[in-house]
């Protein structure tokens, strides 16, 4: 697809998202995953309905957080069966709402939000099947950002499980069939991943021995992928098969589903298929530091960029297809937004080739934590376009935009007078 003719017709900045490149990560993500397992995308990553229903339609279940991300995973296609719903915070209100919209398996993290999900499907006449999520009382070597070993807000520690079981089982609405393990995010090399998922199956066997029988064990993922920067999806060609000798050791009826094994991926089926287009609106010096100012900024990427940190985003200049092109200098310079905010900055000394005013800049692998991930109301400009293509073929353009819904204002009520 011709990036500078997007550029042109939908103006800067805009986001591109290739369907070609969410079937390639697909396909290499399956190929890294034994058979037969289920695979969760986690909307979080990039709830856009095209690429939603993309997954959907290459058979991902939906891992969903929200009322909005349960509504884009039906809206996309995916079966209500197929959506698990998660989190530390579910509300009653939320898990009311997917419970009316079909949603029966919800992963949960505390005896609270236990009860919670099995009142609430008393009382919508239902039964919810729950996965249990926990947190490992280990560290797993290797991990960068850990959600596992240390004290989390996520999920249940394995040991208070152990220690008290009873209040992990469920009830009759809301039995708890099975765990949910999500250790971690952004692992890139097969090693540590294996390594996980050993921790993983360890206590998902240990808990099985007080939980009783389970039908699901969600391994989690983590699948890393570049962000917001030059560089190639790494594929796991060596996982598959040590994985399975792990479940066919551990947990050998696995393959006809005692119990079902299954795992999650936002960024790795996503984050490659997404560029950011932009133009660089000033160049200037302030105290012989160089200041690249450019027309997006921390409310359209890398607002949070679904790490802890915000890594340095580090787009490439296009060349501007002039026929006076001599390679430009390379120079270092501050790479800004045009936000009131000097944490508005992607890059305090980027390395690039001087870039002009009007150029036209890049931001590879931003298909995942782009847009919703970010400061989208801060400041009040628009949402970037986001167009979704098929190698060459355009298929989808739009916007996002925030409403500003009028909501009742109750008047106090008037005291009669005379009285
Ligand atoms: C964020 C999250 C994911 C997705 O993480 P990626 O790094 O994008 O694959 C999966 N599962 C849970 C529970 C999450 O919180």
């Amino acid at each position: 697809m011709n990036l500078d003719k997007l550029a042109e017709r939908y103006g800067t900045p805009t986001y591109v998202y290739d369907l070609a490149a969410v079937r390639a990560a697909y396909a290499d993500l399956r190929a890294a995953l034994p058979e037969p397992t289920l695979l969760y995308y986690s909307l979080k990553a990039n709830p856009h309905p095209t690429l939603v229903a993309e997954l959907a339609a290459l058979g991902c279940r939906a891992e969903v957080s929200s009322t909005g991300e349960v509504d884009a995973a039906l809206a996309a296609g995916v079966d209500p069966a197929a959506v698990l719903l998660t989190g530390p915070g579910k509300t009653t209100a939320t898990v009311s709402h997917a419970l009316r919209r079909g949603v029966r398996r919800f992963s949960v993290d505390s005896p609270t939000d236990l009860a919670r999900v099995g009142a609430a499907a008393a009382g919508h006449g239902t039964r919810a099947e729950c996965l249990l999520r926990v947190n490992a009382d280990e560290p797993v070597a290797g991990m960068g950002l850990a959600m596992t070993g240390t004290a989390s807000q996520f999920g249940a520690d394995a040991s208070w499980v152990l220690r008290r079981p009873g209040d992990f089982r469920g009830t009759a609405e809301a039995p708890v069939t099975g765990l949910h393990l999500y250790m971690g995010s952004n692992l890139t090399d097969e090693a540590t991943l294996l390594r996980q998922f050993e921790v993983a199956v360890a206590i998902a066997v240990r808990l099985r021995d007080v939980l009783g029988d389970l039908t699901e064990i969600d391994l989690g993922g983590g699948f890393g992928t570049p962000y917001a920067r030059a560089g190639v999806r790494p594929t796991l060609p060596g996982l598959a098969g040590p994985l399975a000798r792990l479940l066919d050791d551990r947990l050998p009826d696995w393959r006809r589903g005692g119990p079902r094994i299954s795992f999650e991926s936002g960024r790795y089926l996503v984050g490659d298929c997404g560029t950011l287009l932009c133009r660089v609106v000033d160049v200037k010096s302030s105290k012989g530091q160089l200041f690249t100012v450019l027309d997006t900024g921390v409310h359209h990427l890398g607002g949070m960029a679904g790490l802890r940190r915000l890594p340095p985003i580090l787009p490439s200049v296009r060349p501007a297809g002039g026929h006076d092109d001599a390679p430009a200098e390379i120079v270092t310079t501050g790479l800004v937004g045009p936000l009131c905010t000097p944490l508005d900055t992607f890059s305090r000394t980027a390395e690039l080739p001087a870039p002009r005013p009007g150029a036209l800049l890049t931001v590879p692998n931003v298909g995942a934590y782009g847009l919703t991930a970010s400061l989208l109301a801060f400041l009040g400009h628009p949402a970037p376009a986001e167009v979704v293509v098929d190698g060459d073929t355009p298929v989808s353009a739009s916007r996002l935009c925030l409403d500003r819904v009028d909501l009742p204002v109750d008047q106090p009520a008037t005291v009669p007078s005379g009285r």
